[in-house]
């Protein structure tokens, strides 16, 4: 695109319904912030949205489980990811909430145009009913036993544990969360977006004109899409929480629909609040729109919302920078779980605490960026968190700036010396001329979307500061002294041209990283008694942004070290909150094994002793055990009933040895109708027990029995 006269960039609404955790921030948040401040401080026409995704089921689920309603959930966790957000510097123009009306309104309109315009579809279709709480269920309410994994209590949309895309039609066993009971099919009618008919608009607009612009992983997962075929997508649904369908009561759009036109809605307020014209924005083409989000988002930023954009008669974005997943210690990072480190926590652990809060708040956006995840999955840990502080910004960036004032403090009275030029070497030369190259070299990764690259350039900056310092030795050259105690004239014009230089390297060492890390940029600032506006881009290169005499203030603290001690404590937290998590899920679920991945409540309804009786148990000998292919969790076991060998499949791998159970005697429900796991037929379950820590055990018969043995 032609030079932009306008951005709006956008970070991935998150979903009011919990805390978030710092692998959101890595994905969506902050390197959206980095590229919004860097096109701040080259004073461009830049708006940056975000707000809370308020509707769905998910949160009416969260508003059953916590019993409470789901405005007061959202009142909760917006509040909290608000304050999160800007704890953490994340500098939204404005966080806004797709509760509120101006947004009820403007996904109405939305929604109206399209209708009218003829490119939504009318169809009656059977859905998931549940007849003892007389509603319909939205895909969430719905919980069986998962196609691929096995997992008992998958969601009809997703499965939680091995992370495929579900419809609650693939489920086995499906019961409703509201009563517990199977549900029954009964006619509804819905509108629907028909992405089918959109395939040539995608395939050109994504796979040909921004095949080169879009990150590889992006355009990848859309070619995937658009290959096995588009289909028509809902945009209603039957629900009583969002934003009502016009002339249809009972109906709400779906959240998909509704959320990514939070950011028109959170514009427009925008707009409001500081006088100004939201429609450029979204209407003119030389707007430059930017989605920042996580790739589980891409289909709905890349294919769905485009189309919807695209009908509407909006502008399309120039690229959506997608970043992939961002482990924890060695898993994956997930709330539910409780393997995790919330924003809300870590500002807790690290930002209220102690004064100075700031420096680990950058601390963070440091070590997130230096690992973002933006080819591949990276992985966050203490270790590494510790690592690069301690390393990099402590002893190389810290490090470089503290010197620098000491010196200036003990050798030049405070004061910004004179540059000698006369008396410049190649050493000199080379470092100024380094401090310019580092500009165009951050220019071109974030304006390419590579953080990671951009950050390490300016730390390479500091590092090379560091080694003419090293070089230079002002603190030796200053021993050659007169007979007053004094460095001779000559030595003193040296350190004057060192730290002339360096205290230089430093203005724009708090340009290049005022993007990255702003309050870091901000104490150099307050350090060098300048203006904010020393900020701009445009000084960025320059040799010139201190005067010579000016006086300076005395050091600060940059950054600190992170001690052993808080490493251990953080992951003694992480292992204490996703044991308890487990155990009180585990008590949730009751029949599960492997229930790791789901806090679902499943309330189980009292039953007759008929209802008891049509379970046959059985007692067995497991007589042969093998390991799964491509399924961690799965054992094929072949179990000896006395009256005949059956195959069961069972999800217990990960906590036994299959030749370690081969004469175990177990109690097997022996009939349960067969079904199929990676492509294995099952022919019964084997009872488990498991303990606070998640651990699992065999129940068995207290002494050896027959094969075959009846339990009642
Ligand atoms: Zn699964």
């Amino acid at each position: 695109m032609n030079t932009p006269k306008r951005y709006l960039i956008t970070s991935a609404l998150p979903y009011a319904n919990g805390p978030k955790h710092i692998g959101h921030l890595a994905g969506a948040y902050l390197p959206a912030d980095i590229y919004v401040r860097y096109l701040r401080a080259q004073k461009k026409d830049v708006v940056y949205v975000c707000g809370s995704d308020e509707h769905g089921a998910a949160i009416t689920i969260q508003a059953m489980k916590e019993n409470s309603t789901p405005l007061a959930i959202v009142d909760k966790y917006h509040a909290m990811l608000k304050s999160n957000m800007a704890d953490l510097g994340i500098s939204f123009d404005i966080y806004h909430r797709t509760s509120s009306p101006i947004h009820h309104e403007t996904a109405q309109e939305f929604f109206t145009a399209l209708n009218d315009k003829g490119e939504l579809e009318k169809k009656e279709t059977e859905q998931y009913y549940d007849e003892d709480a007389k509603t319909f269920l939205a895909d969430r309410y719905i919980i069986g036993t998962c196609p691929v994994c096995a997992n008992e209590n998958a969601y009809g949309d997703q499965c939680e544990k091995c992370g495929t895309s579900l419809s609650p039609e693939q489920l086995l066993n499906p019961r409703s969360t509201l009563s517990g009971n199977a549900p029954v099919k009964k006619a509804t009618t819905h509108w629907y977006l028909p992405l089918n008919k959109h395939e040539d608009f995608l395939r050109k607009w994504i796979l040909e004109d921004h095949a080169a612009d879009w990150k590889a992983n992006v355009v990848g997962q859309c070619k995937g899409w658009i290959e096995a075929g588009l289909q028509p997508r809902a945009v209603t649904r039957d629900l009583d929480w969002g934003v009502a369908v016009p002339g249809a009561p009972g109906k709400v759009l779906y959240v998909w629909f509704d959320a990514p036109i939070g950011y028109i809605s959170a514009t427009k307020q925008w707009a409001l609040d500081n006088d100004k014209d939201w429609r450029p924005y979204w209407e003119d083409k030389d707007t430059k729109l930017v989605h920042f989000i996580g790739k589980d988002n891409i289909v709905f930023h890349c294919i769905i919302f485009p189309v919807m954009l695209k009908l509407h008669g909006n502008i399309l974005p120039d690229n959506v920078p997608s970043n992939e997943f961002m482990n924890l210690e060695g898993d994956k990072m997930s709330t539910s779980r409780g393997w995790s480190i919330e924003m809300d926590d870590y500002i807790n652990d690290f930002v209220k605490k102690e004064n100075g809060g700031d420096m680990m708040v950058d601390a963070l956006r440091y070590y997130l960026t230096a690992i973002a995840p933006e080819t591949k999955d990276s992985e966050f840990t203490w270790k590494g968190f510790q690592d690069a502080l301690n390393s990099e910004l402590v002893a190389v960036f810290g490090n470089f700036v503290n010197r620098t004032f000491v010196l200036m403090h003990k050798l030049c009275k405070g004061k910004v010396p004179p540059l000698h030029v006369e008396l410049l070497d190649n050493t000199d030369k080379q470092l100024l001329e380094e401090i310019q190259l580092t500009k165009i070299k951050i220019q071109n990764s974030i304006e390419s979307y590579k953080f990671r690259d951009g950050l390490s350039e300016v730390i390479d900056l500091a590092r090379k500061g560091n080694k003419y310092m090293q070089e230079k030795e002002p603190w030796i050259v200053a021993k050659q002294t007169g007979e007053d105690g004094q460095p001779t004239a000559a030595a003193q014009q040296k350190i004057d041209n060192c730290l002339h230089i360096c205290l230089q390297l430093t203005a724009n060492l708090a340009i290049y990283i005022n993007p990255f890390l702003p309050f870091t940029a901000k104490k150099m600032i307050y350090m060098m008694k300048v203006v904010d506006k020393m900020l701009d881009w445009d000084n960025a290169g320059k040799s010139k942004l201190l005067s010579t005499g000016y006086s300076l203030r005395a050091p600060e603290l940059l950054f600190r070290k992170l001690e052993d001690a808080e490493i251990t404590a953080q992951i003694e937290k992480l292992k204490t909150k996703s044991s308890t998590l487990k155990k009180a899920t585990s008590m949730e679920t009751t029949t599960d094994t492997n229930n790791q991945s789901t806090n679902q409540p499943v309330k189980k309804s009292t039953i007759e002793f008929d209802d008891f009786a049509k379970i046959d148990l059985k007692v067995g000998t497991i007589t042969a055990a093998e390991k799964v292919e491509k399924a961690d969790k799965l054992l094929k076991l072949e179990v000896d009933l006395g009256f005949e060998k059956r195959i069961i499949v069972s999800g217990i791998a990960l906590h036994f040895e299959p030749a370690a159970i081969i004469g175990k005697q177990v109690v097997v429900v022996a009939n349960l109708a067969p079904r199929k796991m990676r492509g294995i037929e099952s022919n019964g379950m084997i009872l488990m027990a498991e303990d606070a820590s998640g651990k699992l055990k065999f129940v068995s018969p207290g002494e050896a029995v027959d094969n075959g043995s009846a339990v009642s």
